[in-house]
């Protein structure tokens, strides 16, 4: 079955899906209540940085993270999570990227904020805020 649409204009059920071989489709038991937040966050700083964004990582599966070194409770396993890339070159965009994040968490949408060199990290993580900087886990 084609897993066409997606949880908001914006954002695709196939950009969420996990990178490992099979392309493991976001869990159907998520897709009305953890998906539908994270979607208000990806809209919310998509509509703040003014310019699209591209989903390098989404949902992963455990095995899946656990093969690329994730974070053992990665947020991208519990299905709230977002790796972004501005659409458009440059530090600029990525710098406003960063900045969006940061506006989003004052309003409530995102808790978990990871800055790294090409992407910014963005999760709606049950509980207190996080922040980190730098490599905590690779890319995927
Ligand atoms: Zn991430």
């Amino acid at each position: 079955m084609p897993d066409l649409g997606g949880p908001s204009p914006n954002l695709a059920w196939s950009e969420l899906a996990c990178r490992d071989a099979g392309r493991t489709c976001y869990p159907i038991e998520w897709r009305s209540t953890r998906a539908v937040e994270l979607a208000k966050a990806f809209e919310r700083i998509r509509e703040i940085c003014g310019f699209p964004l591209l989903v390098n990582s989404g949902y992963r599966t455990f095995d899946y993270n656990v093969s690329i070194g994730g974070a053992a409770k990665s947020q991208h396993v519990e299905g709230r999570a977002l790796d972004l890339v501005p659409s458009v070159p440059g530090k600029k965009a990525l710098q406003k990227l960063r900045e969006a994040a940061g506006q989003a968490r004052s309003e409530g949408l995102i808790r978990g904020i990871g800055i790294y060199d090409g992407f910014v990290h963005v999760d709606t993580r049950p509980g207190k805020n996080a922040s980190w900087c730098g490599p905590r886990t690779p890319i995927a």
